[in-house]
């Protein structure tokens, strides 16, 4: 088969202890998955039943790069979180098989534009100016299950400047990672390289030009990113 023009990089992730890279398929995000984070975005945690968003997977930026400040916005934030790279697809997975579908575990940031992103929840309007912008995934080089277990619990930090932004534990997550996976994969067949962002603690914040943002979770490799000057 030939193509009228070159066919697009297959978007890839690095993965601790291979040299072989991990190949990206979809991004999907779970919103408000944190009761404070529900709180300070205004819902109510109690209530609300997961939502899920995508990001295009070439919206995936390794750790250890310096992005541009993008445009379109004037209130760009980081969210920290718990990334679950999906190695065996499939649909209607229940939950307490979902764990077997899990390649591995990473840490990534959900970066969104958040005036773009209440401009859109005000008007009823889809999400995907505020958060399925270019280079709008940063994701630490991922950790194969087989090597670190399955995380349920353990500390999940964000600095902005080396100052402690988000703070909060994994145990803390409203849908844990088999009940996302078991939800998701009734709406869409999940599928091998599918990438899950499983949402953010509480004191989501702005960053600017020149600010480097690091993250991470306990057992993972750190996620760094510097935004250009
Ligand atoms: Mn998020």
């Amino acid at each position: 088969m030939s193509y009228l023009f070159t066919p697009p990089p297959i978007v890839s992730a690095a993965v601790v202890g291979e040299t072989d890279r991990f190949a990206v398929r979809r991004i999907f995000c779970v919103g408000r998955n944190y009761a404070a984070h529900t709180r300070e975005m205004g819902g109510d945690p109690t209530r609300d039943a997961p939502f899920f968003f995508l990001k295009p997977a070439d919206a995936l930026v390794g750790s250890g790069e310096t992005i541009a400040y993008p445009s379109d916005t004037a209130n760009l934030h980081y969210e920290i979180e718990l990334v679950i790279a999906i190695g065996q697809g499939g649909r209607d997975i229940p939950e307490d098989q979902a764990l077997d579908h899990v390649f591995g575990y990473g840490v990534g940031i959900d970066l969104t534009r958040r005036d773009r992103q209440f401009e859109a929840r005000d008007k009823g309007r889809p999400w995907d100016l505020g958060k399925a912008f270019d280079q709008s995934a940063p994701m630490a080089a991922l950790h194969k299950a087989a090597d670190v277990g399955h995380l349920g619990e353990g500390r999940i930090w964000l600095a902005v400047n080396d100052e402690i932004k988000q703070e909060a534990d994994l145990s803390q997550l409203i849908w844990s990672a088999p009940e996302i996976i078991s939800i998701i994969s009734k709406s869409w067949e999940l599928r091998t390289g599918d990438l899950i962002f499983t949402g953010t603690p509480d004191k989501v914040g702005p960053i600017g030009k020149g600010d480097r943002v690091t993250g991470g979770i306990a057992g993972l490799t750190d996620v760094a990113v510097t935004i250009a000057a």
